[in-house]
């Protein structure tokens, strides 16, 4: 089978990795260069995106935010798999609320800004504290604004309404402030015979609003039948096909729905050493209509990613149980520039590596480590 993914960053870098043992090969098309590269070396080959998808027999996309030509373009091939109605529902925040709102999932309380007038009808009906979020092109945290206060409600206006004056596709969705306890992450697929079979939760944590370290979190049954009940009713609203990613915020125990990424996810990278079959060939399986594997936890795992860095020292490699993926990306402060998995026969064990692995990183390039480790109890 040969697969197109529209995006040729690490996440179609895996793809092609995973896809290999299956005769699965991969070729990934570049949006900012409008150019089809080789997944791994990233060489330009040289062939146009009409000749790309004729030759593919399904295409599929690592991330969200892809021209909307490109998508319509991909929609009509017919091979296009989750499709662009999934694609555009993780890439445009209104869509999204929508989606979520239609399939009767919990999120938090929101209001769509275009003008000042929406913008304080959002502080009178949501109240504060407030997260204003992009409509469109977010990720890492980046373009959103938080408003804790009211004195401070004309400054953080002046900011959104240049943002919103400098595109006039652009929308804020304002959202209720959430008061969680942690946040989690639930990866799972659904195959077109509308089979779903989710891998347990993953708890995250972020640094400056960009994953920092996921850690698989299986055994709590109470918490994992709410996500898969989520995660069931929003992936069949969408008729969707592939590996499907939803974030949630655990609030005493009630999950409400973040937001959703339409494709493999960074919070389930631990499933390359920790799961039977991991999330790379599990989405190529669901669009390329094969089986769905086992998505069970086969040992304690946890994931870091490398932020900013191109180097870790060489003896991480000796703890057991350790697997370093780099992405060949040239290094830029804060860039995800690959990820270790750890992983470990219990929980106490997969501590003690842990923190051996962290006394081997840079505590400076890897800050709030020991805290996680400290999770693991
Ligand atoms: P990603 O890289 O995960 O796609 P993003 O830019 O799309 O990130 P969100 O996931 O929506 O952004 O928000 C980033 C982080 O900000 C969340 O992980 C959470 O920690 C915090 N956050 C977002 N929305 C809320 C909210 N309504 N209440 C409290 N915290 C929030
Ligand atoms: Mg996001
Ligand atoms: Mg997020």
């Amino acid at each position: 089978m040969k697969v197109l993914v529209l995006g040729a960053g690490q996440l179609a870098r895996m793809m092609s990795l995973a896809g290999a043992p299956l005769n699965i090969s991969i070729s990934a098309y570049d949006v900012n260069s409008d150019s089809i590269v080789h997944p791994l070396t990233q060489q330009n080959l040289g062939k146009g995106l009409a000749n790309a998808i004729a030759d593919a027999d399904v295409v599929t996309a690592e991330f969200e935010h892809i021209p909307l030509t490109v998508l319509a373009q991909c929609q009509q091939s017919g091979k296009f798999l989750p499709g662009e109605t999934a694609i555009k529902a993780g890439g445009d925040r209104r869509l999204e609320k929508q989606l979520l709102d239609d399939a009767g999932v919990r999120s938090a309380a929101y209001h769509i800004v275009n003008v000042e007038a929406d913008f304080n009808h959002a502080i009178t009906t949501l109240g504060l504290p407030l997260v204003f979020k992009s409509a469109l092109a977010g990720y890492d945290g980046k373009g959103q604004w938080r408003l804790k206060r009211a004195e401070d409600a004309a400054e953080v206006w002046q900011q959104i309404s240049a943002f919103l004056a400098a595109d006039e596709n652009q929308s804020i969705v304002a959202e209720q402030f959430i008061p969680f306890q942690r946040e989690v992450s639930l990866i799972g697929a659904r195959r077109a015979n509308g089979e779903v079979k989710v891998y347990p939760l993953t708890e995250n944590h972020h640094v400056n609003g960009v994953l920092s370290v996921s850690l698989a979190v299986p055994g709590n049954e109470q918490l994992q039948q709410q996500a898969q009940a989520m995660f069931t009713a929003v992936a069949n609203k969408l008729n969707y096909v592939g590996v499907l990613a939803i974030e949630f915020f655990d609030v005493d125990g009630e999950l409400l729905v973040n937001e959703i990424a339409p494709r493999v996810h960074n919070s389930g990278h631990w499933t390359q050493q920790g799961a039977d079959v991991c999330q790379f060939e599990q989405h190529l399986r669901a669009v390329c209509d094969m089986p769905l594997g086992n998505c069970e936890l086969v040992r304690p795992s946890l994931m870091v990613n490398i932020l900013g860095e191109d180097k870790v020292p060489e003896a991480i490699l000796s703890i057991s149980g350790v697997h370093l993926h780099w992405y060949g990306k040239s290094k830029r402060p804060g860039r995800k520039m690959g990820h270790i998995n750890l992983s470990a026969a219990n929980n106490s064990e997969l501590k003690a590596r842990f923190e051996q692995l962290i006394s081997l990183l840079s505590p400076a390039a890897f800050p709030e480590l020991q805290l996680m480790a400290n999770r693991l109890n």
